[in-house]
């Protein structure tokens, strides 16, 4: 049978990469699905291609608070329950921290890692409902830094330890949180790296499949962790790197 039968997930981020990708993971083991993200036209052409009584997408922005409510209530309003939210959505700035801006700094924490905790408490009165569970995309960048990510190392870095902390304060209500770490995905994202040769070969060196992963490969992932296959897994960060963060 398949997996999600009967349940609903909101997923952010999901026109397009990872969250594009984990929707339509979803939606194929029967899931009802509200897919949101800030570029109406990418999310509604996605939502446009998967079966009508499935999904439903929302053009929002995840570092919103008040967008929240409506978020969770379109899930509500369609299908009565909520079972998963997949805090996905996120962005990426990169260069020397004396040339980045307050500004700057506030877009990233608040697109990765503010945008965590307001949809996880909109959405825990619901999860609690139905013993559901929370899967939030940091990366291995939450983990180890890089050289130049300083924005993003830091709320990706909140972004694993909030699951952690959000993990233990839920168990007792048997909601699980947890995290996929992607390593190097090709996505929208990390298109620039892809067009360079030279690049593309100095990380893939650094990768012990020896190649960066495909967003379907995150996806199922991140379906994993949502599932009663994981029923015991609970404040989890699984790195889903072709072994980046084994060295
Ligand atoms: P992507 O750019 O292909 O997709 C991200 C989507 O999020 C886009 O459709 C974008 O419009 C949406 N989005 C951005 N800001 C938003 C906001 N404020 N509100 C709502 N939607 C918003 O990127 P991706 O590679 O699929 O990234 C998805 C997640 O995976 C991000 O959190 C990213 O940090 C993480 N990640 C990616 C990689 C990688 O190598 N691609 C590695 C580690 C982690």
């Amino acid at each position: 049978g398949k997996r999600f039968e009967g349940k609903v997930a909101i997923v952010t981020g999901a026109g397009s990469g990872i969250g594009e990708a984990t929707a339509r993971a979803f939606v194929a083991e029967g899931a009802g699905v509200v897919l949101v993200d800030s570029v109406e036209e990418k999310v509604r052409d996605v939502a446009d291609s998967l079966p009508t009584a499935q999904a439903l997408w929302l053009q929002a922005d995840v570092a919103d608070a008040d967008a929240w409510q409506t978020v969770v209530d379109a899930a509500i309003d369609r299908w009565d329950r909520l079972d998963v939210l997949v805090n996905n959505a996120g962005t990426f700035t990169s260069g020397d921290i004396t040339d980045i801006s307050p500004d700057e700094w506030r877009r990233v924490v608040e697109t990765d890692l503010s945008s965590v905790f307001y949809g996880t408490r909109a959405a825990l009165p619901f999860l609690r409902e139905t013993r559901g569970s929370i899967v939030n995309t940091s990366s291995v960048s939450g983990e180890a830094a890089d050289w130049r990510m300083s924005p993003y190392n830091a709320a990706k870095g909140g972004v694993s330890n909030f699951t952690k902390a959000a993990a233990l304060d839920n168990g007792g209500f048997g909601v699980r949180v947890n995290a996929v770490a992607p390593g190097l995905i090709w996505t929208d994202l990390t298109q620039s790296q892809a067009e360079d040769e030279e690049l593309k070969r100095e990380f893939s060196e650094r990768i012990a499949l020896g190649r960066g992963g495909r967003s379907e490969e995150v996806a199922a992932a991140v379906l994993f962790l949502a599932s009663d296959e994981a029923s015991f897994i609970t404040g989890a960060i699984l790195p889903v790197d072709g072994g980046t963060m084994a060295s």
